[in-house]
């Protein structure tokens, strides 16, 4: 089962729902218009779903509740692999969509939006065939239940790997999912859909609804049926979600922003350290929620590191996210960029030095390209250094000693990642250990799609990734008979 590759002219409409294994027209008769980011111009429309279309969904997930909540681990673990082989083999026609409606060049998106949105699924599979859902602790029988539906609501950023890790741990846990993606990337979504259904996957386990945030989102959070909420975005909607859920007393999983640190105290990684520092910070145009968009290094070695990240980041190709040769898309939208530039004038105006970057490059471009940005001698409580920017803008930052490269890094609202470099590996874990987020990379070591993914302070609640994520849709019950443990030991 392969789709045609599409382009902006051939990218496909949906006027309907996947609701319960079949397209459901939605129950308002307005869309939602989908923009191509390198063009600045709409070139798709989705539904855009009310409270009773999601009603519906959350009825036929909760209808598909019983028999897939009893199917064998192994079973839908056949489930999530199949879902898996058939993003890989439609990796061209995924990649294709996510830099039409993102903006994310095709050359990197190949993996990095639909090879670990595989990853992901290939480590919930995984997860679900080795968990032990029943376990006998004492005169304790304790069992793990999944919650009757999920609920997930994903941004734009990255609109197959957020979902996938969303619907991967509900469908892993046995728990059908009403997915909510992005009104501004939903296409990704729908594709997905039509895989699901081309796959002849079971009805009802998996349904799509696009639709706004404040109308879609928030009835999804507010359905009775929905038994626990999976979100992705930004923290000031993670925290109404969770005031939400809070009053309906289901759990509420938050993947929120971040601004995260990578303190460099090398010298033979120093050059290979900050070249990756900067990539992870102009990845996907800089709206990756873990990039590591503070640089930090020794005060005596800031002019090298700031010398080597311009030099970085000029090498940078801006262009058509669909031709291979481009390391540097649009931005989302034109409000994204807008944002991004007020944030880069008024740190500029700060008094903020500039090292790289230009404000009036393509400003008469069509699409929403935007220059990237390396802002040198950063202090901690400078602008630049404490918002989430969402774009490609990196702060480099001069620290006196180790210790004060710490309390920098840790002089954030957020806590979701981070990166340590230093030659002696011991000493780098030591540093980690000291980090307060909830993952670190120490010398550029690879991620790994069975670790927990999550924050620490404003970044978030709850995990995602393997175990971890399905976790977050089981309920735990302990049955206490003495037939359990005859020895009558705790
Ligand atoms: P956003 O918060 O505006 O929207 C996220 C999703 O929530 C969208 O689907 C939106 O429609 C929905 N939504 C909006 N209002 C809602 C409401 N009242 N109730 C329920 N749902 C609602 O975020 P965005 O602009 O799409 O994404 C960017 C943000 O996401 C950034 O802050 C970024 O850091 C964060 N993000 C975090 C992670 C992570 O894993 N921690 C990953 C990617 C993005």
């Amino acid at each position: 089962m392969n789709f045609a590759v599409p382009t902006y002219d051939s990218v496909e409409s949906f006027d309907s729902n996947y609701i319960g294994g079949e397209w459901v027209p939605s129950e308002r008769p307005v869309s939602i218009p989908v923009e191509a980011p390198a063009l600045g111009r709409v070139v798709a429309h989705v539904p855009a779903s009310g409270p009773r279309d999601v009603d519906r969904a959350v009825r036929a997930a909760t209808a598909a509740s019983p028999v897939w909540s009893a199917t064998k681990p192994v079973d839908r673990a056949r489930v999530l692999r199949a879902l898996r082989d058939a993003l890989l083999a439609n990796q061209e026609v995924l990649a294709s969509l996510i830099a039409i409606e993102v903006g994310s060049p095709i050359k990197s998106g190949r993996y990095l939006h639909v090879g670990m949105a595989a990853e992901s699924l290939e480590a919930y599979a995984a997860a679900v065939e080795s968990f032990d859902f029943e376990h006998v602790r004492g005169n304790s029988q304790i069992s793990h239940h999944s919650v009757t539906v999920a609920g997930a609501i994903t941004p734009w950023n990255y609109p197959l790997s957020q979902v996938t890790w969303k619907i991967g741990a509900a469908i892993a846990a046995g728990a059908p999912v009403v997915l909510k993606p992005s009104e501004i990337a939903p296409l990704t979504a729908m594709y997905l859909a039509r895989i699901w259904q081309e796959l002849d996957l079971p009805a009802g386990v998996l349904n799509i609804v696009p639709g706004h945030g404040a109308l879609a989102g928030q009835s999804l959070v507010e359905n009775p049926g929905v038994g626990a909420v999976s979100f992705t975005g930004s923290t000031a909607v993670g925290r109404e979600v969770a005031a939400t859920a809070g009053r309906r007393l289901i759990p509420a999983t938050l993947e929120l922003g971040g601004k995260s640190a990578s303190i460099v105290w090398a010298e033979e990684l120093f050059s290979r350290a900050v070249k990756s520092s900067v990539m992870s910070s102009m990845l996907n145009a800089g709206q990756t929620c873990s990039a590591w968009t503070r640089l930090i290094v020794p005060d005596d070695r800031l002019e090298e590191a700031t010398h080597i990240a311009v030099e970085a980041a000029a090498k940078l190709r801006i262009g058509d996210p669909l031709d291979e040769s481009t390391s540097l898309g649009p931005l989302v939208s034109g409000l994204q960029r807008e944002r991004v530039r007020d944030i880069v004038r008024s740190s500029i105006a700060e008094g903020t030095t500039l090292a790289f970057g230009d404000l009036a490059a393509h400003s008469k471009d069509d699409g929403y390209f935007i220059s990237p940005f390396v802002f040198t001698n950063v202090r901690s409580e400078m602008e630049v250094s404490r918002r989430e920017i969402f774009g490609p803008v990196l702060a480099i930052q001069p620290a006196s000693d180790l210790a004060d490269a710490v309390r920098q890094a840790n002089d954030s609202a957020y806590g979701l990642s981070g990166a340590v470099w230093c030659d002696d590996s011991a000493k780098a874990i030591e540093i980690a250990s000291c980090i307060d987020t909830g993952q670190v990379y120490v010398n550029g070591a690879r991620y790994n799609p069975n670790s927990p993914f999550g924050g620490w302070k404003d970044s978030g609640l709850g995990r995602e990734w393997g175990s971890y994520g399905m976790e977050e849709f089981l309920q735990v019950k302990s049955i206490q008979a003495d037939v359990f443990d005859a020895s009558g030991s705790a």
